[in-house]
């Protein structure tokens, strides 16, 4: 299980930097950068409407990968031990990354 930040402070899931699902998956199966990654789980929290006060963030949850050329990658699966998700105010999940890229 990897410990994971997350500044995307208007994503749905997000709760003082940290994500509220037990399990994300990442994106971008051709990616060689960083930008080339995105948190395939994020939903937009359209005005900020949804206050996530029924869930408590995990600390640490189950990262499914599909950036199969990072360094981090084992079968699709993150083995890093801690990562960090970035792109607060994205309104698609393309607007975020994964900041813990790094080509094998
Ligand atoms: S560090 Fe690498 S393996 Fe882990 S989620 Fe980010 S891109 Fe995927």
């Amino acid at each position: 299980m990897t410990k994971l930040e997350c500044s995307v402070t208007n994503c749905l899931h997000n709760s003082d930097h940290r994500c509220c699902k037990q399990a994300i998956i990442v994106d971008g199966h051709e990616a060689r950068t960083q930008e080339e990654t995105c948190c395939g789980s994020f939903d937009e929290n359209k005005e900020g409407a949804f206050q996530n006060v029924f869930k408590t963030p995990e600390n640490r949850l189950e990262i499914d990968c599909e950036a199969v050329q990072c360094n981090y990658n084992e079968n699709r699966h993150c083995a890093a031990e801690h990562i960090g998700i970035s792109g607060d105010g994205a309104s698609r999940a393309e607007q975020t990354l994964c900041a813990t890229f790094k080509m094998r």
